[in-house]
């Protein structure tokens, strides 16, 4: 074992009994490389957040200039702080009306706390409705929301006035009443196993929070930036949510998150109580300033149209008798499998092909496949030729 390895066995709080634990020597575009100098493909994308890809000079230019010009002024909200505002700018211009406002926090779990707290203090409900198998953070509130029960025992007591429906079960929809504050979605399920809504479900639950005076949060902490073929997946959905939470990729590589509403809806958070929300660090100028180099990066680039391509490319190439199916759209992908067994067997064969992966947290029969959004042609060849190779040993 590297001496790196014991002192990050030792020092370092962990997360699991078995971390993937290799040592990162460096990383650019599409890979990840160990200190033995070993080259893996970066299929998880540190789950949507590198969508421009590693080491991508418009990001480290951004991030050089700003560091230079101030890196941390005041708390947000406070003073003027022209990357937080330019970003916020450029955010809303690209997103449908009334999402009017941007407030900026650290990361998915704290913005999704903050649009939680908006929706309480909106509707003056308690209720909160999410879904089976949902993922939207690890602090208490976002913990509270997640729809599984056996990473949230220990943990009790949560938020009171949790109901979770099944997800693209049009029939729970009922479930949802006017007690209900808010209904926090992922539109495809991340860790659930990449699950897409049917056709016209999301749009039924748009509906339901109409008739029932209820908020709809929709969480593209995962699904935003590009990475579902459309910049945010709303607007392949067709619907457009109250508030809408962002993380990953939104920071380019930096810690950032946001909730997005209308100003009406985001006033409120000024009074009863004022500073109804705080952050110290939240929409960090550094953090800014990267975010919108990945966004101009990716409008330019078309990021979000070769992450269609590049989808079509993969579904081509990848036909072998241990897929069962493949969900998702652009590079959101899960590979579906005989069994868990299969999974493991797949992954540890492909760290021997060169390629990383990781499991899902709530479905263990599935492999992802997103790449950073910038994976060439060649690099996509490449790739599904490892992934069947890989394959042919897992069965
Ligand atoms: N929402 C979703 C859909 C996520 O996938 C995640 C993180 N995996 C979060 C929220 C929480 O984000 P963070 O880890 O930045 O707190």
């Amino acid at each position: 074992m590297s001496v790196e390895k014991e002192l990050f066995l030792k020092y370092l709080g962990q997360t699991t009994h078995h971390p993937m634990g290799i040592e990162i020597s460096h990383a650019k575009g599409c890979f990840l490389f160990d200190q033995e100098g070993e080259k893996y493909y970066d299929l998880m994308s540190g789950f949507s957040v590198s969508n421009v890809g590693h080491g991508n000079r418009s990001v480290i230019e951004a991030i050089t200039k700003q560091s230079e010009r101030y890196l941390y002024t005041m708390v947000y909200g406070a003073v003027i702080q022209s990357p937080q505002v330019r970003y916020a700018e450029a955010l809303i211009n690209l997103l449908p009306d009334p999402l009017e406002q941007v407030f900026f926090a650290n990361s998915g779990t704290e913005a999704v706390e903050g649009a939680l707290k908006l929706a309480k203090r909106a509707t003056g409900r308690t209720e909160l409705v999410t879904f089976r198998n949902s993922y939207h953070g690890s602090t208490q509130g976002a913990l509270s929301v997640m729809g599984n029960e056996a990473h949230k025992t220990a943990f009790r007591p949560l938020l009171p006035d949790v109901r979770i429906l099944e997800f693209n079960n049009p029939d729970d929809l009922t479930r949802i009443s006017n007690r209900t504050a808010a209904v926090i979605i992922e539109p495809i399920q991340g860790e659930a196993g990449i699950r897409v809504p049917e056709p016209g479900y999301l749009q039924s639950l748009r509906a339901r929070c109409d008739e029932t005076g209820t908020l709809l949060i929709f969480d593209e902490v995962q699904t935003g930036f590009g990475r579902t073929g459309t910049l945010f997946y709303l607007q392949q959905a067709e619907v457009i949510p109250d508030i809408l939470v962002l993380a990953k990729a939104l920071g380019g590589g930096m810690p950032l998150g946001a909730f997005i509403a209308s100003r009406e809806l985001m006033s409120m958070l000024t009074h009863h109580p004022s500073l109804g929300h705080l952050t110290t660090f939240g929409g960090h100028p550094v953090s800014c300033a990267a975010g919108m180099a990945a966004l101009n990066f990716i409008l330019q680039e078309e990021l979000d149209r070769k992450a269609q391509e590049k989808s079509e490319m993969f579904k081509n190439l990848l036909h072998h008798p241990a897929i069962k199916e493949i969900r998702g759209a652009g590079l959101f992908m899960g590979i579906k499998l005989a069994s868990t067994h299969q999974v493991d067997r797949f992954l540890k064969a492909s760290l021997n092909e060169g390629m990383l992966f990781d499991y899902f947290l709530f479905c263990d029969d599935a492999i992802r496949v997103a790449p950073p959004l910038i994976i060439s042609d060649e690099e996509v060849k490449d790739l599904s030729a490892r992934i069947l190779r890989a394959l042919d040993q897992s069965i």
